[in-house]
């Protein structure tokens, strides 16, 4: 094969070829560098290729072609990583990375007397950025499948995973941890007096101010169903249960809508049942849901709009009495 010939093969080639000599200097450059460099041959040979893009010296394709030509090695450069490496389809001015091609890199020693180093570039481009759409797609997609549609909060899965995954820990490290129930107070007869459009609105806004009141610690509230929502607590024992419960009771409270229904008081209330353990033996999940559930009847039974810890004593003055208003503790058991 001639040397025109073998010129005019490698320009056909959909793939950057760049041949180097033991040097690192550049003796073979095909049409597509050409297209996607904006260098011609005259402007690129016998230059060393670090100088025709200064952009690669300390960068993983330096390294693969001193290993190339050094010890015959050969490498892989994956695209993702090498978009800053060769500034290929580069407008000047524009310092967007993601912009840029994103090139697989062959580099393989070649045994030749003059031809020691042979680098192919693959345009990856389109590839990479489908890849990364269908990640974006997929982590969205998983976010909505933990996702309540209506408030936009946690729903049911991501209740039972949470729990799952707090239980699990709780159990291993023996520490304690707890579940709110909380349940808006008369709520059929907000939506039979308002209507089934404004009772979905209060529960946007009620389950919305439960979780921005959770957010500095990072607890993540769930719709549990209907206009009942819970809440997983990792590491928290009784009293601090109690005391997040009476939190979000008030918080609720205060959010000041008006229920013209309620046998509670004019505003929209939650009760909420507490419960809190350490796992022990057979325990699970599905305890701890019970126990609160249990506590959240007597909080209704008892006039709503409070807080009531599952198991704790009837006659018992409050566990912690809160600062801003009782927490009812009372015995759920019956
Ligand atoms: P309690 O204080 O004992 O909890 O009384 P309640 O009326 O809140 O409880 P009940 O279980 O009798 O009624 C719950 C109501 O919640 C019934 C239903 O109309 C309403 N509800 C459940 N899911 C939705 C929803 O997605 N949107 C609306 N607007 N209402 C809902
Ligand atoms: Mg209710
Ligand atoms: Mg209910």
């Amino acid at each position: 094969m001639d040397r025109e010939f073998g010129q005019q093969l490698i320009d056909h080639l959909q793939a950057g070829i760049i041949l180097l000599d033991q040097e690192g200097r550049v003796l073979a450059w095909n049409a597509w560098m050409v297209r996607h460099s904006r260098l011609t041959f005259s402007e690129v040979v016998t230059r060393r290729l670090d100088e025709v893009f200064p952009e690669m010296q300390h960068t993983r394709l330096q390294d693969a072609i001193e290993q190339a030509l050094r010890f015959r090695l050969s490498s892989m450069l994956a695209p993702g990583l090498n978009a800053a490496v060769l500034p290929l389809d580069h407008q000047p001015g524009d310092r967007r990375l993601a912009r840029r091609m994103q090139p697989l890199i062959y580099v393989t020693p070649m045994r030749h007397a003059q031809y020691t180093c042979l680098i192919q570039i693959q345009d990856m481009t389109a590839m990479v950025r489908r890849e990364r759409r269908l990640r974006a797609q997929s982590t969205q997609l998983i976010a909505t499948t933990y996702r309540d549609a209506l408030t936009g909060v946690g729903n049911r899965r991501r209740l039972d995973h949470d729990l799952a995954a707090i239980f699990g820990d709780a159990q291993n490290k023996q520490h304690s941890l707890a579940l709110l129930m909380i349940d808006i107070d008369d709520f059929k007869a907000y939506n039979d007096c308002l209507g089934h459009p404004k009772g979905d609105e209060c529960l946007i806004l009620v389950a919305t101010a439960l979780q921005e009141g959770l957010r500095q610690r990072g607890d993540c509230v769930s719709r549990y169903g209907g206009e009942e929502f819970a809440l997983p607590l990792p590491e928290t024992d009784r009293d601090l249960a109690c005391s997040i419960a009476e939190r979000l009771r008030l918080l609720v409270e205060g959010l000041g809508l008006p229920h013209p229904a309620s046998r509670v008081g004019q505003l929209i209330t939650v009760s909420i049942g507490v419960s809190a353990m350490v796992p022990v033996g057979e325990q699970s999940p599905s305890d701890l849901i019970g126990q609160a559930d249990q506590a959240l009847y007597q909080a209704k039974d008892e006039g709503r709009n409070r807080c009531v810890y599952f198991g704790a004593d009837p006659h018992a003055v409050p566990l912690c009495p809160h600062p801003l208003g009782p927490i009812a503790v009372s015995s759920s058991r019956r």
